[in-house]
């Protein structure tokens, strides 16, 4: 489904990325792990084509994947970005029509996905008055709403605390049983192992760790003592 070879990027001196390369099946999920700076948010942009890699590609469905499948893509951006004084309905709309939805599509949907991420009732609520793990959680709904193919969350568990933590998990999951290869960073280990199928650990900008969950708990023993000696 989603194919990155030997990505690459540098911003000046700097290599962000060296040499990233992975697959992702329809229905998997993949982790991407690693601390401050160690390159996630970059390889994330170049996935999505907003960054162009120095070196490597993207392959989507066997082809170069540009920003023309858009529509068939989630993207939580580690910047969030909502407008404060736009009711969360019309939020909602705003960025389903971006990925090609019509609003009549979206309307009858929206009570159900604030209902899933227990944001019941606020629908006319403009953004600013919400706490940030709920403006969180509207956001990962503009990310999901429209079914798309493939999912890019980046630190979607950071703010959250643990039940709501556990909502977004099982929207993973949904989605995942609906068909979607997700990919999310987190430096919550916990989340990652439960989650996910594969991993990838990124070390200034190396991929140090590529493996599904299974081969890497057979190789090191328990996936969470490794990550957190390593
Ligand atoms: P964090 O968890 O802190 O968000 P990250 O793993 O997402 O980190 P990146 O944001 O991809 O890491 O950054 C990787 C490296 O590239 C860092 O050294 C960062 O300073 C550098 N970098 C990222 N974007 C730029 C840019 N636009 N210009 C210059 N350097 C950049």
């Amino acid at each position: 489904m989603l194919e990155a070879k030997s990505l690459q990027k540098n911003f000046g001196d700097v290599t962000a990325v060296d040499g990233i390369t992975f697959k992702i099946n329809k229905g998997e999920i993949m982790g991407l792990i690693g601390q401050n700076g160690a390159g996630k948010t970059t390889t994330f942009r170049m996935i999505l084509d907003l960054l162009t890699p120095d070196q490597g590609e993207v392959l989507w469905k066997g082809k170069k994947l540009t920003n023309k499948v858009f529509n068939q893509i989630g993207y939580l951006p580690e910047e969030r970005g909502l407008y404060p004084k736009v009711s969360i309905e019309d939020q909602i709309l705003y960025f389903a029509q971006l990925r090609g939805k019509s609003k009549k599509e979206i309307k009858p949907l929206i009570d159900d996905w604030l209902e899933k991420f227990d944001v019941k009732g606020k629908r006319g609520d403009k953004v600013k008055t919400l706490s940030k793990g709920n403006q969180q959680k509207v956001q990962l709904i503009t990310t999901l709403i429209h079914q798309p193919e493939l999912i890019i969350l980046d630190e979607p568990f950071s703010g959250l605390d643990p039940v709501n933590a556990e909502l977004l998990e099982s929207g993973i999951r949904e989605a995942q049983a609906n068909g979607a290869s997700i990919i999310f960073s987190s430096h919550n280990m916990n989340n990652v192992e439960e989650l996910c199928d594969s991993l990838i650990m990124l070390r200034d900008g190396n991929q140090i760790l590529n493996g599904t969950v299974k081969e890497i708990r057979e190789k090191f023993g328990r996936t969470k003592l490794f990550l957190e000696s390593s």
